[in-house]
């Protein structure tokens, strides 16, 4: 029989089904206590001061530029190596993206691409951070570099829960930081993602704007013991509310985030020492100790060495019974923003040396021993090797 190892696989625990067993039988099931729990149990795991709770990291990214005062015509820097939620939420303010490359290997934006994009684009509000697979941007100097410029940052952490950088968990450094909860994210809610920020401006006009506009919960008028029924409208807010049912799961999710880290970390070792030998392929770098990676994705790139197209080798690895993704097809490669931008691929060197041969291989917590043998194998097979 072929085996089938898919790319991504949740871990789901009789803790995450007890605790949405609580909520429906409840009877509350939109955000409620499950969901402030959630946001308290989560900015204590990360030692960060506010933490508030919505349905996707593309709410959350929407949300904080919005707090950040982001307004049309505005123009924020996005690394184009990402998906494309961390570029259509500028668009969402009516502001423009202006693209990043990035370092190859990492697809992660360098203190010096900045320090560049800077001296090219004068005037730029705001700078979207993608901590790419897992992997921290250094962001140190990155916060430096912003405070002397008058850049705000908001970090697309979608990969990134649980990483460290200098000591710290990411959601410490910019002034937002935006979690997923998505599926095959690194913990999931189904859908979910989490808007983390120290500053408590921000923090307010993110709960006000979070639903409705409305200036106090829902949760509140169905809880407190004041007079319920009155609430004011003072924003022309959004829909982005967790409900508690996801909260639940989360929580679950939240207890064992470190061990499916470590256990990602497992996998990754092997496919190092397996595969690092292969000069056919350009292997991710990591740059900071192994454990400050919350190792989210392993994207090789297939270089000019090999004797397959990145296709073709998808194609094989699936006959294979391998599932496999591309992190990512460039954003400038999308037609609405390659048409609506003129972007030219000559300006994205890192990007396109990369999208040329990028696949992302299988990993999740508890993939067996013999699967990532089984894998590290057949790409050996594939390359005639
Ligand atoms: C998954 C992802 C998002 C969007 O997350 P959702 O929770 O699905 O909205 C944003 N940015 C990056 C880099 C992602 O990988």
């Amino acid at each position: 029989m072929t085996k089938k190892i898919p790319f991504a696989k949740i871990s789901i625990s009789n803790k995450e089904k007890e605790l949405v067993n609580e909520v429906l039988e409840s009877g509350w099931l939109t955000t409620g206590s499950k969901t402030l729990e959630f946001e308290r149990k989560f900015s204590e795991y990360i030692n960060a001061p506010f933490a508030c709770a919505v349905n996707s990291c593309t709410a959350a990214l929407h949300l904080g530029l919005e707090a950040l005062g982001i307004k049309p015509g505005d123009k924020v820097f996005v690394p184009s190596m990402t998906f494309t939620a961390s570029a259509e939420v500028v668009r969402y303010l009516d502001a423009d993206p202006i693209f990043l490359d990035t370092e190859y290997q990492t697809n992660l934006i360098t203190p010096e691409i900045l320090l560049d994009a800077i001296e090219k684009n004068p005037g730029v509000k705001a700078i979207v951070i993608v901590h790419f697979a897992g992997q921290a941007v250094r962001m140190n100097e990155i916060k430096e570099i912003c405070s002397k410029n008058g850049l705000k940052i908001m970090e697309d952490a979608a990969h990134a829960f649980p990483t460290k950088y200098d000591g710290k968990y990411i959601g410490n450094f910019g002034d937002v930081t935006c979690f997923s909860f998505y599926a095959n994210k690194t913990i999931t809610t189904g859908e979910g993602g989490m808007l983390v920020t120290s500053d408590e401006e921000i923090y307010k006009r993110v709960k006000v704007m979070r639903l409705h506009g409305i200036n106090r919960d829902i949760w509140d008028r169905f809880t407190s013991d004041k007079p319920s029924w009155e609430y004011d409208v003072v924003e022309a807010g959004y829909k982005y509310n967790m409900p508690d049912i996801c909260a639940a799961v989360g929580l679950g999710q939240l207890d064992n985030a470190e061990v499916f880290r470590k256990e990602r970390q497992k996998v990754i070792e092997i496919y190092y020492d397996k595969l690092s030998s292969l000069t056919e392929l350009d292997l991710p770098i990591c740059h900071d100790a192994i454990e400050n990676h919350s190792w989210h994705l392993f994207p090789i790139v297939l270089n000019e060495k090999a004797n397959i197209t990145r296709n073709d080798f998808i194609t094989k690895m699936s006959e294979l019974g391998i599932g496999t993704s591309v992190h990512y097809k460039p954003i400038h490669r999308m037609t609405y923003y390659k048409k609506k931008y003129n972007l030219d691929e000559k300006d994205f060197p890192n990007a396109e040396k990369t999208w040329k041969g990028n696949v992302t291989l299988p990993l999740y917590p508890y993939m067996n021993k013999e699967d990532v043998l089984y894998v590290c194998e057949k790409i050996k097979l594939i390359l005639n090797l």
